[in-house]
């Protein structure tokens, strides 16, 4: 049997007018600002018209260690949305907006797959409704403004060697990671280094996804640091006078956008900061306004539960008073597999044992979630190839962790074939028995946030850092910065720091390289090993296939 391409199944979907959308919410046309016929921001007045609300159920997608066999959060999230629907709810989901770049180096894109996807698929991968762009505008704003102040005299004395505000594009760009700026002659200013980031690891794309308003947009792009003097006191975005400025450019990208998935079920596709040296997740204004519009939301956060999900919990629930009433762990027979030792071109033989044996990396990553006080139902992504032995191998491990595994294809049969896994997740969000906090107060020293994290998470037995280290986060402790909560930066491929370390590692240490202080964003990303961000395009770019066919349709993004 073959089955068709995700762009294939996107093409053939028979969208309504976005109005129609909107009105499954109680959105009134008014509040709905078109981009075509398909896709809408909603205006800021009708998000604060919906403040007093109650609230509804928030529930969060999030996965096992990723392996290259592939989880499915994304399209668990959208089948799940639709499950939801299928059986009666009114449910929405929220999930992230797509870099253009990447798009171009390997296929795969953001909007789910098979028959759980959110349509227009082609445009979510790329320009969308331009908030990308903006957000690549209102940074570079930011870049031209400090060159410019030193330009002109430098009165800030910034020290040209320490200007930590770098330069964003949109595009897999290797070449420009490290540059040089200002060459030229006297007109061109002074002679730097400098480099580019890809716009997802922008501090403002950060900042847009965890602001509650404008003003808070505003005082958060005015409180980065962008450069140090030669004392190494900090330079503000404040002090070059640009938030103001940036604050206009962001103003329609603050508004989230409304969408729909394959079955015209309502999604809000909005943000989307890295989740390495960022948060990971969709922004803090769709999640909020989707509560108040909707009795169910569901929400996915980048990279496997380690990462993703203790980002979530830790810094965007935290900040944004959010908790959510029950957690979907993502798995898969094929990554089980994986776990288990099998290797990628091994993966279509049935394999009970290796089932079992990779069950491990579940089973610890239920055992964290349920340490945020959060109810966890594990949904077993079904791919064609799974046998039911297998998937029973996965439901009796659940089970007998105190957890509970659902088998759901959304991916072959749509919402239908998740409304198993719909059914269980309402009952339990309705239940009460989320009791969810962080799990480190805010007046903890960053160190110990740090410790926290690895010892309860990674299941580390300890932290190196050495002196340098621990005196800049006592630095930025008296300076006022330590409650902020910690973003760590790690590999998503294991709970160690050893990105090989697959399963449930225990004795390991966590490194600490590197720390970086996102102070209008609100927390200090901690760097234990490589981090990118600016990512290169592969020998053979995705790219090179991509064309339109002469009906005007994309060919070979997906
Ligand atoms: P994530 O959000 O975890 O990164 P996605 O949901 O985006 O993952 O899925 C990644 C890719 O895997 C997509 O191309 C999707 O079509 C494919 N995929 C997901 N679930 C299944 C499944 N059950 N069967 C086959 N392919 C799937
Ligand atoms: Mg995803």
């Amino acid at each position: 049997m073959s089955y068709k391409s995700d762009i294939e199944i996107a093409r053939e979907a028979q969208k309504k007018p976005i109005q129609e959308i909107g009105d499954k919410l109680g959105i009134p046309t008014e509040h709905l600002l078109p981009y075509g016929h398909d896709k809408a921001k909603v205006s800021q007045d009708y998000i604060n018209s919906v403040q007093g609300n109650k609230s509804g159920k928030l529930i969060l997608v999030t996965a096992i260690n990723p392996t290259p066999a592939g989880e499915g959060k994304t399209t668990t999230t959208v089948g799940l949305g639709d499950g939801l629907n299928r059986i009666g709810k009114k449910a929405m989901i929220c999930i992230r907006e797509a870099s253009l770049g990447p798009n171009f180096g390997m296929k795969g894109g953001a909007a789910g797959g098979g028959y759980a996807q959110v349509v227009p698929m082609e445009d979510m991968n790329l320009h969308f409704t331009g908030d990308f762009h903006a957000i690549t505008s209102a940074h570079s704003l930011l870049s031209a403004m400090i060159d410019n102040h030193i330009y002109w005299g430098n009165e800030l004395e910034i020290d040209v060697r320490r200007v930590q505000w770098r330069r964003v594009v949109d595009m897999n760009d290797r070449a420009l990671r490290q540059i040089n700026v200002s060459l030229g002659g006297v007109a061109n200013g002074f002679p730097r280094e400098g480099g580019f980031d890809i716009t997802v690891a922008s501090e403002v794309m950060a900042i847009l996804c965890l602001a509650k308003d404008l003003q808070d947009l505003e005082k958060r792009l005015g409180d980065m640091i962008v450069a140090y003097r030669r004392d190494r006191s900090p330079v503000f975005c404040r002090d070059i006078k640009a938030e103001g400025a940036m604050t206009v450019l962001l103003k329609d990208a603050m508004q989230p956008n409304l969408v729909q998935t394959l079955e015209n079920n309502p999604a809000f596709v909005h943000g989307g900061p890295f989740a390495n040296i960022a948060h990971g997740c969709n922004s803090v204004t769709a999640t909020t306004t989707a509560l108040k519009i909707a009795d169910y939301v569901v929400t996915e956060a980048g990279f496997g539960a380690d990462l993703g999900a203790e980002k979530f919990m830790n810094i965007k629930c935290r900040k944004a008073g959010l908790a959510p009433d029950c957690v979907v762990l993502v798995a898969t027979v094929r990554a089980m597999k994986m776990n288990g030792g099998v290797a990628k071109a091994d993966l279509g033989a049935e394999n009970v044992e290796a089932v079992k044996n990779g069950c491990a990396n579940l089973g610890r990553h239920i055992e964290n979630l349920k340490g945020f006080g959060v109810p966890v139902v594990v949904a077993v992504n079904h791919f064609v190839t799974d046998t039911d032995a297998e998937v029973a191998a996965v439901s009796e491990f659940a089970k007998a962790q105190g957890s509970e595994a659902i088998l759901s294809r959304h991916w072959e049969l749509g919402g239908e074939g998740a409304e198993a896994l719909a059914r269980r997740v309402a009952e339990v969000a309705e239940s009460g028995t989320s009791q969810f906090s962080p799990i480190y107060p805010d007046e903890m020293s960053l160190f110990e946030k740090i410790e926290t994290v690895a010892k309860r998470i990674y299941r580390a037995d300890e932290v190196l850092a050495d002196k340098k280290i621990r005196d800049q986060l006592k630095l930025w402790e008296e300076q006022g910065y330590g409650n902020l909560p910690v973003c760590m930066a790690k590999t998503q491929y294991s709970f160690s720091t050893d990105p090989n370390l697959r399963g449930a590692p225990t004795g390991h240490s966590v490194p600490v390289r590197e720390v970086r202080l996102s102070a209008g964003a609100g927390f200090v990303v901690v760097v234990c090993g490589e981090i990118m961000t600016m990512p290169g395009l592969p020998r053979t770019p995705a790219a090179e296939n991509i064309h339109l066919n002469e009906g005007g349709q994309i060919e070979g993004l997906f």
